[in-house]
């Protein structure tokens, strides 16, 4: 195995050379190095496993470096490869690597936010469930860049993407099984257990888009449920994992959790506390797209969740989200709640009204929006065929001199038009207010809203 010293150089393929700083990992592939390349300070991943077809995959990784098409990363979540290395050593510890862009170290794993523990003793945790909605945002789109390109990642789990827990960016590395879809990365991989498809498992199929979406399911279902969705009564029942028994489990009879119809492999109370705790927090229009993807889409591919599903299901999941209860402040999703009836408060018991919003339609896309101060829009919602979900178009703000007098702040450069029951037309410049009140209208350049009574 080649092992490199702080100091020493490495050749880079077509010129150039990296300069070895320290080792900042291992993984079951091969090991990654801080280097310095032209001043600046980026990664090196040098392969130390046995690579079923060396060459293919090599040319597979000079192609996602240097052909057009390929050669840029599908967009700035991943730390796409930049340079290949010259292959180094010899007869069987002759290995090779690659260049890609240092993680910062705002960046945490996945595996450490899941333990809510850095592991050096600190605490990992999402700065609000916002933040948390806008990382699985970011993932989802970042797969959905990729798969737009022709390309599939081939590998999704825990170990190969990052997360920034106060803004929500994310990071995803080891681009190196990334091949254009429906061809098989010559690196052997087909997955990690846990994250594979089940056809993958069974040795029925090779990784896909298709497959890459059932692992971004198992990614956001964690994410959210701090669960793994096949990990109920039924994998508790046995001691010790056999091969047959996983085949079983994650092959040949995968059951969901909460599969409707199949109620084998459900949570086991005392064991499986998070997610017994959390699924029913989450409104059911988003429990029903992992039933899909996990119950029927366990056995049919085809019907999974897309990465454009999961987008525009968590743009509205985002939406639902309401820092509301008058007593303690607690925060809730308002989904399945009936609009006419009171909320109760799950925190403290107190009851309250259902908050006013605003009804929001763009074709046939309907948001509801619940209105309190820092509740935004999103260019999303109000820019026609828009699916920017990042780009904030209006903020709910409090007039400074009556706190009880709320506005819609208009951060977006069209100008709206809004008109009170029975009022005139107004306009709404940028950086003006609309102010909220019962069963106004509010006419966006491609959208039109009505807040409630
Ligand atoms: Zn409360």
């Amino acid at each position: 195995m080649v092992e490199f010293q702080a100091g020493q150089r490495i050749a880079l393929w077509g010129g150039g050379e990296a300069l070895v700083g320290k080792l900042l990992g291992r993984g079951g592939q091969g090991a990654v190095y801080e280097v310095t390349v032209d001043g600046k300070p980026c990664a090196l991943k040098w392969y130390t496993c046995h690579l079923q077809d060396k060459a293919a995959f090599k040319e597979n990784l000079r192609q996602n470096i240097e052909d057009p098409g390929r050669s840029l990363a599908p967009d700035d979540k991943f730390l796409w490869p930049r340079f290949l290395t010259e292959d180094l050593g010899a007869g069987k510890t002759e290995s090779f690597g690659y260049v890609m862009a240092l993680r910062p170290p705002e960046f945490t794993d996945f595996p450490a936010i899941l333990n809510g523990k850095d592991g050096k003793g600190g605490k990992v945790a999402f700065a609000s469930t916002e933040v948390m909605i806008l990382a699985a945002l970011n993932l989802v789109n970042a797969f959905r860049s990729l798969h737009r390109k022709g390309l599939s990642y081939q590998d999704l789990n825990d170990g190969n993407f990052f997360i920034n827990t106060e803004t929500g960016d994310v990071l995803i590395c080891d681009n190196d099984n990334v091949t254009p879809d429906g061809k098989v990365n010559s690196g052997g991989v087909g997955g990690k257990p846990g994250y594979m498809a089940p056809e993958i498992v069974r040795g029925d199929a090779h990784p896909s888009e298709r497959t890459d979406c059932h692992s971004l399911a198992v990614v956001l279902f964690k994410l959210f449920f701090r669960h793994s969705p096949l990990q109920g009564a039924a994998y508790e029942k046995l001691p010790c994992m056999t091969e047959k028994r996983e085949m079983e489990l994650f092959g040949t009879n995968p059951v969901f959790v909460y599969d409707p119809d199949d109620e084998s492999n459900r949570p086991v109370n005392g064991v499986h506390n998070n997610v017994i705790k959390l699924w029913p927090l989450f409104p059911q229009f988003f429990r029903d797209a992992f039933i899909l993807s996990f119950a029927k889409g366990m056995k049919d591919p085809q019907v999974r969740m897309t990465d454009n599903a999961w987008q525009k299901l968590l743009v509205r999941l985002r939406d639902e989200w309401y820092v509301g209860c008058p007593s303690c402040g607690k925060a809730m999703f308002l989904g399945d709640n009936d609009a006419a009836a009171d909320l109760q408060c799950s925190g403290c018991s107190a009851s309250f009204s259902y908050p006013r919003r605003l009804g929001l339609k763009q074709g046939s896309v309907l948001y509801n929006i619940p209105l309190f101060p820092g509740k935004k829009l999103y260019a999303c919602h109000i820019v026609k065929d828009s699916d920017d979900y990042r780009t904030v178009s209006g903020e709910v703000v409090m007039n400074k001199n009556n706190p009880s007098l709320w506005g819609i702040k208009n951060l977006s450069p069209e100008t709206w038009r809004i008109k009170p029951p029975g009022g005139e037309v107004k306009e709404i410049a940028p950086g003006g207010a609309v102010p909220i009140g019962p069963g106004l209208t509010i006419n966006f350049a491609a959208a039109s809203g009505n807040i409630s009574e």
